[in-house]
C-alpha cells in the first residue's frame, strides 16, 4: 500500500470520527476534513511546482499544518524532510543541503528562535525574489519558501495561499499522479535524534512506515474510540509514524497538547480529552509524574501507550502503570533507521517482562546478536543487536559510504547492545558507543543508572564517561533530584558502593534541575560529558 491509498481507506471507514485535536491551536478535524485538506494542499503544492521526488522540508514544532504536509507530500510522491525545530542557522543549512531541499515549509519561529531571520541571513536573496523563483548562493537547490504565518513576507508564499491554490479543479491531476506511486518509493528523509552527534538522514518508504505503524497499533490494541495523546515531536518518527500513522490506521483520535513538550499541558490534555493512550520518551513520563500538581488530574481513562527512545527504567514503568492507570503501556525499542520499531512488549506478556524488557521481535522481522567481529552469538549472550526485514530504511540519503557501514546484506547494525533470552524477550543493555572503559574495566552506564534510580531522592540519572588522566575515563553522573529531596554526592556514592563493584561508582556527580536533551527529549550524554569535563578542568 501507499500512504495516499491508506488515507483514502481510513477516510472511507472512519470519515466522521475525530482525527486530530490541536489543543494549543484550537483545531479539531474529522478524518474527512483531514483528507479534504490534504488533497487541497497536495494540489496547491503541485500548483507551485512541487513534483514527485522533490524534497520538501518542514521546519516547525507540532502544529496542524505539519500533519497536512506529512500526508500531502506523500500524496504527490514528494519526499518530506523533517527538520529539527531546535536547529540554529548552520544546522538548518546543513540539513537543507544534505537533502537537497527545493521547497521549505517553515514556521516563523519557535520559542525564542526566529526562523525567518535565520533564513534571511542564509539567503539574503529572499528579500528580492519572486515567490517560487528563489536563487540562493548559499542554498543552490532551494527554490521556494512557504511560511506558516498570517502576514505576507517578501519572497515567500503564505501557507494559506498555497492551500487556496489547491482548488478542486486539480483533483484529476492529483489522481493521475497518485497512480504512479509505488510502495517502495521514498517518502521521507527522517533525521535521527542527534543523541550521539550530528543527525543522519534515513530514507524511508511508504512500505517501511505504514507497515510499522499498523503493526505497532495492533499490538497496542488500538481501536476506533481510542484517543492517543502525542506530546512527542512530529519532527521524529515517534510522532509521525507511531503517533499519526498508527492512530489513523484504526480511526483513533490524535491529541496534540502543545507545540513542544510540556508536562502540564500534556496532563491537562490527557484528562480533558479522555485519552486512552499516551506516547513519550522516559524523561517525559518522569516529568509528568513529578509535576507538583500531578495528583489533581484525573487520568483514569488511560490504558496504553508507548514508552521508547531510551532505556525505560523499571521503577518508572511501574509508576506509569499504577499512578497514571496506564496498565497496558508497552515498551518499544527501535531506531529511525528501522521505521522505527523492531521490538515491543505486548499486553499479554507477563508483567515482569513488560516492565523489564523491550519485548519480542515484531512480525516479519529477523534479529540476531553478534560479537565485535560480526559472528552470531548464541541465545543469552550479549552483543550488538542487528535487525532485517520490511522495516529497514533504504539508506542514508546521498551517503552510500555511511549506509554501507551500518547496512550489510539487509542487516541493520543498530550500534545498540542487547541480549535475548530463550523465550525471545530482549533487553537493551546500552549503546556500544556509550560503554566506558575505566582502567581497563568495561562499565555499562545503564547498569549504574538502574541502581541510582532506585534511590528515592532521584528523579532522573544519566551516567557517562569523562576523560581522566589516570584511568583513561572516569565515571560521571548527572542527577535531577526529586522535588524537595536533599542529596549529596557522598550519599549517592555510599548508596552505590553498597550495591555495585567499587570501580563502577560515579566519581563525579553533578546535580541540576535539567539536562541537555535532544528535540525528542533524549539525554545527550556527549554534551553532559563535555560540560562536566570543562567544569572539572
Ligand atoms: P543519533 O543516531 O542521531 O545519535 P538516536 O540514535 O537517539 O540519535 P533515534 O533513531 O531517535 O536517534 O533513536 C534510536 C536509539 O534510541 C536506539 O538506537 C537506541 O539506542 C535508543 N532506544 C530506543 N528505544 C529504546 C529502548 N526501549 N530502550 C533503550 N534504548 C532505546
Ligand atoms: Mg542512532
Amino acid at each position: 500500500a501507499t500512504i495516499p491509498g491508506f488515507l483514502g481507506e481510513v477516510c472511507r471507514r472512519h470519515g466522521d470520527r475525530t482525527a486530530c485535536v490541536f489543543w494549543r491551536h484550537g483545531v479539531r478535524w474529522s478524518y474527512a476534513d483531514l483528507a479534504r485538506k490534504v488533497d487541497q494542499l497536495a494540489a496547491g503544492l503541485l500548483a507551485i511546482g512541487v513534483y514527485k521526488g522533490d524534497r520538501v522540508g518542514i521546519w516547525a514544532p507540532n502544529c496542524p499544518q505539519w500533519v497536512l504536509v506529512q500526508f500531502a507530500t506523500a500524496r504527490i510522491g514528494a519526499i518530506m524532510v523533517n527538520i529539527n525545530p531546535s536547529y540554529k542557522q548552520e544546522e538548518l543549512a546543513h540539513a537543507l543541503r544534505t537533502a537537497g531541499v527545493s521547497t521549505l515549509i517553515t514556521a516563523e519561529g519557535h520559542r525564542d528562535a526566529d526562523y525567518l531571520a535565520m533564513l534571511r541571513a542564509l539567503s539574503p536573496e529572499l528579500a528580492r525574489a519572486r515567490p517560487g523563483n528563489l536563487r540562493s548562493a548559499a542554498l543552490p537547490e532551494l527554490r521556494r519558501v512557504v511560511h506558516l504565518g498570517v502576514e505576507g513576507r517578501a519572497g515567500m508564499y503564505r501557507f494559506d495561499e498555497v492551500m487556496a491554490l489547491g482548488t478542486s479543479g486539480k483533483r484529476a491531476r492529483l489522481d493521475a499522479i497518485t497512480v504512479g506511486l509505488g510502495p517502495h518509493d521514498a517518502i521521507n528523509i527522517q533525521f535521527t535524534s542527534g543523541t550521539t552527534g550530528a543527525p543522519k538522514g534515513a530514507t524511508l518508504s511508504h512500505h517501511n512506515v505504514l507497515n510499522n505503524a499498523i503493526s505497532v497499533a495492533r499490538t497496542m490494541r488500538l481501536a476506533p474510540g481510542d484517543a492517543l495523546c502525542i506530546p512527542v515531536p512530529l519532527y521524529h518518527c515517534f510522532g509521525m509514524v507511531l503517533g499519526v500513522l498508527a492512530a489513523a490506521s484504526y480511526g483513533v483520535k490524535m491529541v496534540f497538547p502543545d507545540e513542544g513538550f510540556d508536562a502540564r499541558s500534556t496532563l491537562r490534555a490527557l484528562q480533558d480529552e479522555r485519552c486512552t493512550a499516551v506516547h513519550g520518551v522516559p524523561t517525559m513520563f518522569s516529568a509528568m509524574l513529578d509535576d507538583p500538581d500531578f495528583a489533581r488530574f484525573d487520568l483514569r481513562s488511560l490504558r496504553t501507550g508507548i514508552m521508547a527512545g531510551a532505556p525505560c527504567p523499571e521503577p518508572l514503568m511501574r509508576r506509569v502503570m499504577q499512578q497514571m492507570h496506564c496498565d497496558e503501556i508497552t515498551i518499544a525499542y527501535g531506531m529511525t533507521e528501522t521505521s522505527p520499531v523492531s521490538f515491543q512488549t505486548a499486553p499479554d506478556d507477563p508483567l515482569e517482562r513488560r516492565v523489564a524488557s523491550v519485548g519480542r521481535i515484531g512480525p516479519h522481522v529477523e534479529v540476531r546478536i553478534t560479537d565485535k567481529d560480526g559472528a552470531v552469538l548464541p541465545v543469552g549472550q550479549e552483543g550488538e543487536v542487528q535487525t532485517r526485514g520490511y522495516l529497514v530504511m533504504k539508506g542514508y540519503w546521498g551517503d552510500p559510504e555511511r549506509t554501507s557501514e551500518v547496512l550489510q546484506d539487509g542487516w541493520m547494525h543498530t550500534g545498540d547492545l542487547g541480549v535475548i533470552d530463550e523465550d525471545g524477550y530482549a533487553k537493551i543493555t546500552g549503546r556500544a558507543g556509550d560503554m566506558l572503559i575505566r582502567g581497563g574495566e568495561n562499565i555499562y552506564p545503564a547498569e549504574v543508572e538502574t541502581v541510582l534510580l532506585t534511590h528515592p531522592g532521584i528523579a532522573q540519572a544519566q551516567v557517562f564517561g569523562v576523560p581522566d588522566e589516570r584511568f583513561g575515563e572516569e565515571v560521571a553522573a548527572w542527577i535531577i533530584p526529586r522535588p524537595h529531596a536533599s542529596l549529596s554526592a557522598e550519599d549517592l556514592q555510599v548508596w552505590c558502593r553498597d550495591r555495585m563493584a567499587r570501580f563502577k561508582v560515579p566519581r563525579h556527580i553533578r546535580f541540576d534541575s535539567e539536562m541537555p536533551l535532544t528535540a525528542t527529549g533524549k539525554a545527550q550524554k556527549f554534551r553532559m560529558s563535555q560540560i562536566l569535563h570543562q567544569e572539572l578542568a
